[in-house]
């Protein structure tokens, strides 16, 4: 497996291969949930490229940049044992000039839910995808479905600035007790822990209450009676655009939930 840490060394190494390369951009701390997206790009693509960087520009100030959990030398492993053909892991040096081009996300999509809590959050997110689409020129890239605006304003991008390749968007991966997997969870207290579950239970009772009933304010009044959260910031209802709907839509409606569990921020979300 290789080791790229310049946009130049990935550059070299993809005019060396020929076929169809699947990328994976992840900020490391390496779970299930990023191995379900390697392995998927595994199978169905001729090279693998993982890019490993935590990158600044996404993180507001007074966020956890600086406690980020890095466990380079295991995500290698990870990576390794998944046949992952090349990992690009920069350093921000390395990826941002002192006066910058800056990618705006949409006025409206890139600033609701999760953009209104963390504004600019996706400009960044934006930004280090732009390049990195750039540098490794892949034919397919592979985005968490738990991330859901985030895929929403990347497939966007996409479109917007014609990258010619195509986005796989891949479903949530959980505990068996329902706990979507995030390189976060490992803040939490076991009595947090405990408490966060609260957050997929109450989006698997809305799933079910939405087979039966269209109306957002009854399933909202249930998934807050289930919540166990310190402080909740969004219950959401949206389409598959991020339009916000005023009845459930069915095949077409994302429930999304933000909440802080202890001094932890998790986010997760349901398909309907
Ligand atoms: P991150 O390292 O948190 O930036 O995530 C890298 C990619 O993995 C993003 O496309 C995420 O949406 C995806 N991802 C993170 N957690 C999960 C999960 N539990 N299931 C599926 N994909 C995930």
């Amino acid at each position: 497996m290789e080791i790229l840490k310049t946009p130049k060394e990935v550059r070299e190494y993809r005019s060396s291969i020929k076929g169809s390369v699947g990328f994976v951009p992840t900020m490391g701390a390496l779970h299930e949930g990023h191995l379900t997206l390697i392995k998927k790009a595994r199978e169905e693509n001729d090279y693998v490229i993982v890019s490993i960087f935590v990158n600044p520009t996404q993180f507001l100030p007074g966020e956890d940049l600086d406690k980020y959990p890095r466990r380079l030398q295991a995500d290698f492993e990870i990576c390794k044992r998944a046949g992952v053909d090349a990992v690009f892991t920069p350093n921000a040096e390395n990826m941002y000039n002192e006066d910058e081009i800056l990618i705006k996300a949409p006025k409206i999509k890139g600033y609701i839910l999760e953009g209104f809590f963390r504004p600019g959050h996706f400009d960044g997110v934006l930004q280090v995808v732009n390049k990195l689409f750039n540098i490794t020129k892949p034919t397919r890239a592979y985005f968490g479905k738990k991330d859901a605006q985030q895929l929403y304003l990347i497939n966007q991008m996409v479109k917007n600035f014609f990258f010619e390749l195509e986005i796989i968007p891949v479903d949530t991966v959980r505990e068996k007790d329902g706990l979507a997997l995030s390189s976060r969870n490992v803040y939490l207290s076991p009595d947090e822990r405990q408490r966060a579950l609260s957050i997929s239970k109450a989006l698997k009772k809305a799933a079910k209450l939405s087979a039966a009933t269209q109306n957002i304010e009854e399933i909202k009044k249930e998934m807050i009676r289930i919540l166990d959260v310190d402080k909740l910031q969004y219950i959401a209802f949206v389409d598959r655009d991020f339009n916000y709907i005023d009845k459930i839509i069915p095949d077409n409606t994302i429930i999304l939930i933000a909440a802080y569990v202890g001094k932890t921020r998790l986010i997760d979300n349901i398909w309907i």
